[in-house]
C-alpha cells in the first residue's frame, strides 16, 4: 500500500510509569500497526516523490522534518526553538504565531534524565511525556524539574549539558539491551546541585524513575542506518522498533522519522 511516511506513533499498553509502546503508522486513511509485524517480513520501497508534511504539496528536496522550503522557514512547527528551546523568545512576545507559541511554549515543560545507551538532558512540554522519551528510545527517565515555559527549561538544559550529554548515540541506543550502572536517584540530585543558585527558574519534581519497554525480539549486535534515498527498497524480518527506528534481523535499521514525507510502498 502507497503512503506518505510521517512519525510512527504509539499507544502505551502499560502504565503510567512502565510504558510500553504498541507502534503504528499512519498512512493516510490506513493505520498500521507494526508491533504485530514484529517476526514478519516487511518491505518499504521508496517511490522517488516527496510531499510536506505541512502543505502537501510535491517538492524535491525536504528541509527540517518534513517540510518544503517554504513552510520550513514560516510554520512555527518548524521554528529555531523546536530544536534550541534556549532561543525562544515567545515569553517577550517574539514568535511565528503566538497563538501556537502560547499552546507550545508558553506552557511548563520539564527538564529531564533519561537513559538512551547514556545518559543524557532533555527538555519536553508537559503533555510530551512519554512521548518524547519513547521517540528518543529512551529506557528509562527521571523529571529534574518543571518550569513555566520553553525558554527558562532551555536555560536550564545549556546549564546542565556542561555536565551531561544532550545528544542519543543512536548505534548506542540500538543495541542497548543491559540495565544501565546509574542511579538515576544520585545522577539527579547532582543535576539539582548543579542548577541551585544560578539565577535559574524551576521547581523540582518528583523521584519516580519511568521505565520503557520497547517490542523488540532480538537485539542485533551491530547496526548499519540505511536512507531510502539511497536504497530505495528496505525489507527483510522486522526484529524490533525503539524510538523511530525499525530495526531488521539483519541489523539494518531505519528511521522512520527522518523520512517524513516520503512516499512509500509498504508490504508485509
Ligand atoms: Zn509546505
Amino acid at each position: 500500500m502507497d503512503g506518505i511516511l510521517t512519525k510512527m506513533g504509539f499507544s502505551n499498553t502499560g502504565t503510567s510509569y512502565d510504558i510500553r509502546p504498541d507502534y503504528y503508522l499512519d498512512m493516510g486513511q490506513v493505520r498500521i500497526n507494526l508491533s504485530e509485524l514484529i517476526g514478519k517480513r516487511l518491505a518499504l520501497k521508496y517511490q522517488n516523490r516527496k510531499f510536506c508534511i505541512h502543505c502537501g504539496r510535491e517538492v524535491k528536496k525536504l528541509f527540517g522534518q518534513g517540510f518544503c522550503y517554504p513552510c520550513f522557514i514560516k510554520v512555527p512547527e518548524a521554528e529555531e526553538c523546536v530544536l534550541r528551546p534556549e532561543l525562544c523568545r515567545a515569553h517577550e512576545g517574539i514568535a511565528r504565531d503566538m497563538e501556537f507559541a502560547k499552546a507550545n511554549c508558553l506552557i511548563q515543560h520539564y527538564v529531564y534524565l533519561a537513559w538512551t545507551g547514556g545518559l543524557k538532558v532533555g527538555v519536553t512540554r508537559y503533555h510530551q511525556i512519554p512521548t518524547r522519551w519513547v521517540d528518543q528510545g529512551a529506557t528509562y527517565a527521571v523529571k529534574l524539574c518543571n518550569t513555566p515555559n520553553r525558554y527558562s527549561a532551555g536555560l536550564v538544559e545549556v546549564e546542565l549539558k556542561k555536565i551531561f550529554a544532550d545528544k542519543t548515540a543512536w548505534q548506542r541506543m540500538l543495541t542497548d539491551f543491559q540495565d544501565p550502572a546509574v542511579d538515576f536517584i544520585s545522577s539527579k540530585a547532582k543535576a539539582l546541585e548543579f542548577i541551585t543558585g544560578k539565577d535559574l527558574t524551576y521547581t523540582s519534581e518528583e523521584n519516580t524513575v519511568y521505565s520503557i519497554h520497547y517490542p523488540i525480539s532480538q537485539f542485533p549486535a551491530k547496526v548499519k542506518s540505511v536512507n531510502l534515498e539511497k536504497e530505495s527498497t528496505v525489507e527483510g524480518v522486522l526484529a524490533g522498533i525503539k524510538g523511530q527506528y525499525l530495526i531488521f534481523e539483519s541489523g539494518i535499521v531505519l528511521n522512520i522519522r527522518n523520512h517524513s514525507g516520503y512516499l512509500v510502498d509498504i508490504s508485509f
